[in-house]
């Protein structure tokens, strides 16, 4: 079967009925992002930057971040590639720099601590620019974010790194596209004000999970309650497309959701069309798209909305999937 995913992974997602859907993925390490299956996908939908941060034993400078995301982006072909800013606390530690809480999934995490260390934060920020040096290929994404200030105070930033970098350079930089995670939940109510701030929007479905349904997702006495099919995620997910696309603000989702055949399935049947997953789901997720039509989906997810259970929820995409085959 994985041979058979395989041999169609070259080939564009699009659905039975010409539905384009773009199939991104997410990536840490360069040495993960495999070259040949890195260009079969439409471009990396999340570079997770924290990861370089964990493997150091201190904070990395400016030229060594630099240095890596310039390769990052060659690695990506001159496909777009989502760098998204530190996200540490919550279950990514960092050893050279302790964060003791009480409730560390509620506490001192991603842009928080970007916004409170402008110091670490305009250092990579710098090294972001430069990297994409005048090529449209960067976006850039913020972690974590939970109210509009936060948005503000991160652009100011980012105004502060251009303007210093355009000074040195003595040439004017590009400035990349800004977006923001959506994995905080009361942001769903603040969609419209978001629009006006960002270019873009891309779901973190593990953490919007974990935080609409109250679970830690790392806990075995709870994970149990951890499912992205719980009717009510599902409705939060159907009503952040809607919200986007009122305000023509492109949005995708970059958590495993994406990568599950009956996520993936209810996201198209939503109206999202850009996928962002582990490299290991990226061919069978292709394969699946591309035998499905998005008539079909929207049928199957009017009867899924009207369910009560993440189980039910399950049975019936299973069901789908069965009778097709
Ligand atoms: C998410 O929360 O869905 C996400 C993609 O971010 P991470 O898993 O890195 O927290
Ligand atoms: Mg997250």
């Amino acid at each position: 079967l994985q041979r058979r995913y395989a041999a169609e992974l070259s080939l564009s997602t699009v659905t039975l009925d010409s539905h384009r859907v773009y199939l991104y993925i997410n990536s840490g390490l360069i040495s993960s992002i495999d070259s040949d299956t890195g260009c079969d996908s439409d471009g990396i939908g999340l570079y997770r930057t924290e990861i370089l941060f964990m493997l150091k034993q201190c904070f990395p400078g400016e030229a060594e971040q630099l240095e890596v995301y310039r390769k990052v982006l060659n690695a990506a072909n001159g496909k777009p590639v989502v760098m998204r800013t530190l996200d540490v606390g919550g279950d990514k530690p960092l050893d050279y720099f302790p964060i003791v809480e009480d409730n560390p999934f509620l506490g001192w995490r991603g842009i928080r601590l970007s916004l409170d260390h402008p110091e670490l934060f305009l250092v990579q920020l710098r090294a972001m620019l430069q990297a994409a040096s005048d090529s449209d290929q960067l976006h850039v994404l913020l972690p974590m974010v939970s109210n509009l200030e936060e948005i503000d105070l991160a652009l100011v930033y980012f105004d502060q790194a251009h303007q210093e970098l355009t000074a040195e350079l003595g040439r004017s930089i590009l400035m990349p596209k800004v977006g923001i995670m959506l994995e905080v939940p009361v942001l769903l109510y603040q969609l419209d004000e978001v629009a006006k701030r960002v270019d873009f929007v891309s779901v973190g479905s593990n953490d919007l999970t974990q935080y609409l349904l109250a679970v830690d997702r790392n806990n075995p006495s709870v994970n149990a309650l951890f499912d992205s099919f719980h009717p009510g995620v599902l409705r939060a997910l159907k009503f952040a497309i809607e919200r986007c696309d009122a305000n023509q603000l492109p949005i995708s989702v970059c958590g495993e959701f994406a990568g599950e055949p009956a996520g993936a399935l209810l996201l198209v049947a939503m109206g999202y069309n850009q996928l962002s997953m582990n490299q290991a789901s990226l061919s069978r997720i292709n394969y699946l798209l591309r035998r499905v039509s998005k008539k079909e989906l929207s049928v199957l997810l009017d009867d899924v909305l009207k369910l009560t259970s993440a189980e039910e929820v399950k049975a019936l995409v299973a069901e789908y999937c069965q009778e097709r085959g």
